[in-house]
């Protein structure tokens, strides 16, 4: 076998494995992407309780300040009832009326705070929700992770053996330079030579679409050493199509195959070429 076919065959299960291990790649992304939702959501929820707390402590000494001022307008209440002279009544009315007002302002404080300690309350249930619906998330790609894992395990013994086993057979440092391109450029580590004309030397690159002198093409007819594309650098092989396009040999051995088959069909096969013959004098005009 040829150098290049061999790279090939090592280029080819290299890229089934690549393959499989995308998906697992994939699953254990998603994983990830989960768990750090969920990190966040936490962080978020955390700040949130803290938040509320205060609040909770804030609205809390409001109440204990109304209460303090209910207590303190009872007791002027009462005072005015026994109030002995109209002056007398007057002035608790005065500071009657000034804890009312205080007491009118602590209230409006404690009914905002609580406002925002019911919005804060909502965020949190919301919260709440969302780490529901990402924990689900998470049991699904833990799930299907294992599963990828499980699916490919087999597979990725067989293929890592037949790489092995393939790779054996390779020069060292073909071997590395293939390795190389395979992790750099992925499936573009080997390049497949489209011929598009033999006679007029038209081959490009099947990676770049870039054109390849003719040399290279038919340096792969023997195949043995690496060639690589002279605009993108990956390695270059034939397809059967266009070796057989490329060896004079093979195209003879494939018209002589087409020529016995020809015969081999009687009469109804194609008569061969005639010499060019002399154009039939003008009959002349009678
Ligand atoms: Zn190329």
């Amino acid at each position: 076998m040829h150098l290049t076919d061999k790279l090939r065959k090592v280029f080819e299960v290299e890229k089934q494995l690549r393959g499989l291990k995308a998906r697992l790649h994939e699953a254990e992304r998603s994983l990830a992407k989960y768990e750090k939702d969920l990190t966040a959501i936490q962080t978020d929820k955390a700040k949130l309780e803290t938040d509320l707390k205060q609040l909770t402590a804030q609205a809390a000494n409001f109440e204990g300040e109304t209460k303090r001022l209910d207590a303190r307008m009872a007791v002027l209440k009462e005072q005015m009832d026994n109030a002995k002279t109209n002056k007398e009544y007057k002035a608790f009315l005065t500071e009657l009326n000034t804890f009312k007002a205080d007491r009118d302002r602590n209230e409006q404080s404690a009914l905002e705070i609580m406002t925002k300690a019911d919005e804060m309350k909502k965020q949190i249930a919301s919260l709440d929700d969302k780490k529901g619906e990402r924990e689900q998330l998470k049991t699904v790609a833990a799930n299907e992770r294992t599963t990828r894992h499980n699916e490919i395990a087999d597979r990725l013994t067989e293929l890592t053996a037949q790489r092995d086993t393939l790779a054996k057979d390779l020069p060292q440092d073909a071997l590395r330079d293939l390795q190389r391109l395979l992790d750099t450029r992925g499936e573009d580590a080997m390049g497949i030579v489209e011929v598009v004309d033999v006679k007029r030397g038209e081959f490009h690159c099947s990676v770049c679409m870039m054109s390849l002198p003719t040399d290279k093409a038919l340096g792969l007819v023997k195949g043995d050493r690496i060639t690589k594309c002279t605009s993108c650098q990956c390695i270059l092989y034939l397809d059967e199509e266009g070796a057989l396009s490329l060896n004079p040999n093979a195209r003879a051995q494939a018209k002589e195959d087409a020529k016995i088959r020809a015969l081999s069909t009687g009469p109804k096969a194609k008569a061969p070429k005639k010499p060019k013959a002399e154009p039939a004098p003008a009959t002349p005009e009678a």
